[in-house]
């Protein structure tokens, strides 16, 4: 870290500001940090491996489901599939809310 002239008012200031504490000039943008990227694309990765468990319980419960031979089985694989959908958009939920605050709490700050 060291100083910098500010190209406004010509006081000095740190090279790690984003903004003059003392005009406000915007000196550079706030960029993400290597940890917000990291955040940010877990966040994207997470939904989208959500969707796809989605999809592929989908298609496997109703395999299931055209298999069962008894009631009693079609009964099962419904319950089964219920609690398992329950189960996975409860996962989803969560896992958006954790993996969102941490993309939010890494955002770059002015
Ligand atoms: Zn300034």
């Amino acid at each position: 870290m060291s100083l910098i002239k500010c190209p406004e008012c010509n006081k000095e200031i740190s090279d790690s500001a984003f903004k003059c504490p003392h005009c406000g000039k915007v000196i550079k943008k706030a960029k993400r940090g290597i940890m917000g990227k990291i955040f940010l694309w877990l966040f994207y990765g997470f939904n989208i491996l959500m969707l796809w468990w989605m999809i592929s319980g989908m298609s496997g419960a109703a395999k299931e489901a055209a298999t069962a031979v008894s009631e009693a089985e079609k009964a099962g694989a419904a319950i089964g599939t219920g609690l398992g959908f329950m189960m996975i958009i409860f996962i989803w939920v969560l896992g958006d809310i954790i993996t969102g605050l941490l993309a939010i709490m890494t955002r770059p700050k002015n």
